[in-house]
């Protein structure tokens, strides 16, 4: 994938926007612009259509319902109203959340929130040095106090694809509400399997080939009753999410969401997996004590390197990259803030030896040719820092 003579190896961060989306999207910003909620006219009519089009998508990706999807502004949103919402929708006496110590922010920072305003007791569920889920800890923490367990299925640092049916197990078999995290699970997974084994799920479009600014929360069923809404208001979406419906953005989700568990899903899925152990194998071969954090690479994400390099600073060699390849430090979400990944000292890295890792990330437009070409610009990069020093 490139953009003009710019190599892009930050899917994880944002998927680029399929040709196919923007062309279903247009019509929705020029011609069918009108309120999805207005019921009065048939332009009103016609918005909400397309709407309802979209929802049957999104859900039969998931393996769901259409009236159990909750069009949200994307993830970030749709965590928050997962983590906020759900706690208190158990037994009174439930009054603890786990979550693992590997999610990300907006989960745990939701989770704060609730310790902090709330006295919410917050359980931080342990991974292993490859960022599994430890599933004897999360077994010991699960007692009746807890009402709602929040794990993600793909970590979006170092790629770690969780066990979700073991831990779906252990959830439910303690009567807790167990919510997922699904943002970078797209392509990683199946994802007509989640909607059986999670009750609430967050996903977001600007991961899946689909546009910024929308995302979903699936909510099974039999929680709606007792979801408290993070946005009360006009009464759309059954009154679980007010707010007018970005049709456009909406109709971008869906049409993006058809290209997920395809027939051929499996072989693009093998494609860039081999596309990104051959990157991998490749800068490994050049340079001397690099290595992966994080699983092998049939248990993470297809398209992730989360790639440690003795020595030298990340920031650095991102920086030597530049105009030509984009990667990152992480998380965008917490790039800019000074802190060291809580994912990677999870994973038993040095706070000093956070500073040496570079998430890569490719996509399913990635060529061999872009893979070439970004192992000649790390493998230059890396000479310069060495020079220097
Ligand atoms: N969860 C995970 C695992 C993510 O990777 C991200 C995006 N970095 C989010 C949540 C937040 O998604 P959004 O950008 O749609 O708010």
């Amino acid at each position: 994938m490139r953009v003009g003579d710019r190599i892009y190896f930050d899917h994880q961060a944002s998927t680029p926007v399929r040709s196919e989306v923007i062309e279903a999207m247009a019509p929705y910003f020029a011609h069918s612009f009108a309120n999805p909620h207005s019921s009065d006219h048939s332009l009103g009519w016609e918005a909400s259509a397309a709407i309802d089009e979209a929802t049957e998508k999104v859900a039969k990706s998931f393996g769901v319902d259409a009236d159990e999807v909750i069009f949200t502004s994307g993830a970030t949103e749709a965590n928050a109203a997962a983590i906020l919402g759900l706690w208190r929708t158990h037994e009174p006496r439930r009054g603890r959340i786990l979550v693992s110590e590997i999610e990300h922010k907006s989960v745990l920072e939701c989770s704060l929130r609730l310790r902090e305003r709330h006295g919410v007791d917050i359980g931080l569920v342990p991974v292993d040095t490859r960022g599994f889920v430890d599933l004897d800890a999360l077994a010991a923490l699960l007692t009746e106090q807890v009402s709602l367990v929040s794990i993600m299925a793909v970590n979006n640092e170092i790629g770690t694809i969780q066990d979700i049916s073991a831990i779906s197990k252990l959830v439910r078999n303690n009567g807790s509400v167990f919510h997922c995290d699904a943002t970078q699970a797209p392509f990683a997974l199946d994802l007509t399997l989640l909607g059986s084994l999670a009750d609430a799920i967050s996903v977001s479009a600007h991961k899946m080939y689909g546009p910024k600014g929308v995302g979903a929360l699936i909510m099974r069923r039999h929680l709606q009753g007792r979801f408290e809404p993070l946005i009360p208001g006009g009464g759309q979406q059954q009154s679980l999410r007010a707010g007018t419906l970005p049709v456009p953005l909406c109709v971008g989700m869906g049409r993006a969401s058809d290209f997920l568990n395809f027939d051929s899903t499996e072989d693009l899925r093998q494609e860039l997996r081999e596309r990104t152990e051959l990157f991998v194998k490749s800068v490994l071969d050049i340079i001397p004590g690099a290595c992966v954090n994080g699983p092998d690479l049939d248990s993470r994400h297809p398209g992730n390197a989360n790639i440690f390099f003795p020595s030298v600073s990340a920031g650095e060699m991102l920086s030597l990259f530049q105009p030509k390849l984009a990667a990152s430090t992480g998380s965008a979400c917490t790039s800019g803030i000074p802190q060291p990944s809580h994912v990677l000292r999870a994973i038993g890295l040095s706070a000093r030896e956070t500073n040496n890792c570079i998430r890569f990330s490719l996509g399913l437009f990635t060529t061999d040719t872009d893979v070439g070409e970004a192992v000649d610009i790390v493998g230059r990069a890396w000479d310069t820092l060495r020079e220097l020093s």
